[in-house]
């Protein structure tokens, strides 16, 4: 059973199918409120070198695109910097906000619609149920499968203290497109992270104690899913994009009414001390868990091998005593999580010390 009932609010409107992308312009038409109040465009900034892509954004008026790095997964002064720099610039409040990307793109996207109409800065957001006005209009296109940030409820950032959603019933976009032809030339190793970030949703809702049986229909579904994409060679890759897309939703669903876990609380340790992204962070703590995952660890073995996915190791050899404090705090606070995963009396078999041993084999 869940700890509470949770009323989800979810995604109202979801376009799906290959080509889907093509109808972009005529979803927004009907959204625009008058030709001073633009549509904005976050857009990864991978695709300032696919022209394909960012040739066909329906730009129109005042509309603009904004490219955005994601070497660094989002953070709180950034999404307030784009705020600022989007109510300087225009009139009125944008028509909508539009994020096309991965999940960081998608996230920053979730959370610029938000503060556009809640005063503050972002980081006043991080938490749980925090948000009081509904944000303007927004739509999240996935250039990359994985994360659910296209359906979650949250909007993930690095702020001056944590990595922490912006977790609230307003956060879901009002509108996704699923185009699997967008994700079809990502490269193999992010591919692989970005998609094992979907299973081990699977993996730790699916062995969660919060697990009840809407998150069960929706995490089989999706990991059934994974391991065909990551398994199966007879697929084709449009298949494969296919699969993972429906995957990184059907996940997404599933954690949204449990919770994720371990890998998790241990991934946003990383991420926040050594800026090691989401997916990748996944990977290096699954490597280390078998004794809590044991046959998610041993099929996510099979699938790393199969794709000859190397996974950086070592990376806590030089950490200083602060940062390992640091790195234990942030993971030892995320109490859902562990929760989640341990049951209600986690704190008898998980302190410090077994965190940071974990950490040390990293
Ligand atoms: P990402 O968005 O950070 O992108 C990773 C890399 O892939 C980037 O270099 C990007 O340029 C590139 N890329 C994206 N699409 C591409 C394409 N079509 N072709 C080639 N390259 C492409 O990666 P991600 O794993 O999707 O997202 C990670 C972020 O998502 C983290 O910030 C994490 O905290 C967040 N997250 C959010 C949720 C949520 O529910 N909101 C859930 C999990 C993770
Ligand atoms: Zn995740």
């Amino acid at each position: 059973m869940p700890p509470t009932f949770r009323n989800m609010s979810k995604v109202p409107r979801v376009l799906y199918g290959i080509g889907a992308f093509e109808k972009l312009n005529s979803v927004l038409l009907s959204n625009r409120r008058n030709a001073k109040a633009p549509f904005i465009f976050l857009v990864d900034d991978v695709f300032l070198q696919k022209f394909d892509l960012t040739k066909r954004i329906p730009c129109s008026y005042d509309d603009q695109i904004i490219f955005v790095s994601t070497v660094e997964e989002p953070t709180t002064v950034q999404v307030d910097d784009l705020v600022q720099q989007i109510i300087l610039n225009y009139e009125e409040l944008p028509s909508g906000v539009i994020g096309i990307g991965g999940g960081s793109v998608m996230d920053l996207a979730k959370a610029v619609a938000l503060l556009l109409t809640n005063k503050g800065s972002a980081s006043d957001y991080q938490g749980w149920d925090l948000v009081h006005n509904p944000g303007v209009y927004s739509v999240g296109i996935p250039t990359l499968s994985g994360t659910g940030a296209e359906v979650s409820r949250t909007a993930v950032l690095k702020g001056p203290e944590l990595k922490l959603g912006i977790n609230s019933d307003f956060t879901p976009f009002d509108q996704v497109i699923l185009d699997p032809m967008l994700t079809a030339e990502v490269p193999k190793n992010q591919w692989f992270y970005t998609g094992m970030d979907c299973y081990i949703h699977c993996v730790e809702s699916l062995n969660g104690t919060f697990l009840n049986a809407f998150s069960q229909a929706h995490g089989e579904k999706a990991l059934m899913l994974c391991e065909n994409v990551f398994l199966n060679s007879n697929l084709t890759d449009l298949e494969k994009s296919e699969r993972l897309m429906m995957a990184s939703w059907l996940g997404g669903i599933s954690i949204a009414n449990s919770q994720v876990g371990i890998v998790h609380a241990l991934s946003y340790g990383l991420s926040f001390v050594l800026g090691i992204k989401h997916g990748l962070g996944n990977c290096m703590a699954i490597e280390h868990l078998e004794q809590y995952y044991s046959e998610g660890v041993k099929v996510y073995r099979k699938m790393k091998d199969t794709h000859q996915i190397d996974i950086p190791s070592g990376v806590c050899e030089h950490l200083s005593e602060k940062e390992y404090q640091q790195m234990t705090k942030i993971a030892l606070s995320l109490n859902p999580l562990w929760e989640n995963a341990l049951g209600k009396n986690w704190k008898s078999v998980i302190n410090e010390k077994v965190v940071r041993e974990l950490y040390e084999k990293m």
